[in-house]
């Protein structure tokens, strides 16, 4: 264990929070999500225009670490090796959204490139059935 997942872990025991259900944590995980999404409300910076606000930025990376922690949290108190499931999971989204088809396309309104590949994907796991 890490030296911030085993601060992690204390200070959950610290507070006897080390015996939340999981769906404690998922709440929490979804519910601080929200409150990133409310910063982007009625709004839709890019990166940059988000980088050049430094208030805003400082909000978001809080609302991030909220999120992280949680799914940290999460992870640690349910025995989940969260490293390896996110190796796996890239691994997957890897073969899943090669690059060869998604780095070259527009970015324009309507590219249904995304929805073609992701339905391609279901009904390729739904025959595996
Ligand atoms: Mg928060």
């Amino acid at each position: 264990m890490s030296e911030l997942e085993q601060r992690i872990l204390k200070f959950l025991q610290d507070r006897d929070w080390d015996q939340l259900h999981p769906s404690d944590h998922a709440k929490s995980i979804s519910i601080e999500a929200s409150e990133l999404l409310e910063h982007f409300q009625w709004s839709h910076e890019t990166i940059q225009e988000l980088a050049a606000n430094p208030e805003k930025h400082a909000k978001v990376s809080g609302e991030l670490a909220d999120i992280m922690i949680y799914c940290l949290q999460m992870a640690i108190l349910n025995n989940i090796d969260w490293q390896a499931e996110v190796t796996k999971k890239l691994d997957k989204i890897e073969n899943k959204y090669p690059a060869e088809v998604f780095k070259t396309r527009q970015k324009a309104a309507g590219d249904s490139t995304y929805w073609e590949v992701k339905n391609a994907a279901r009904k390729k796991s739904q025959s595996e059935e």
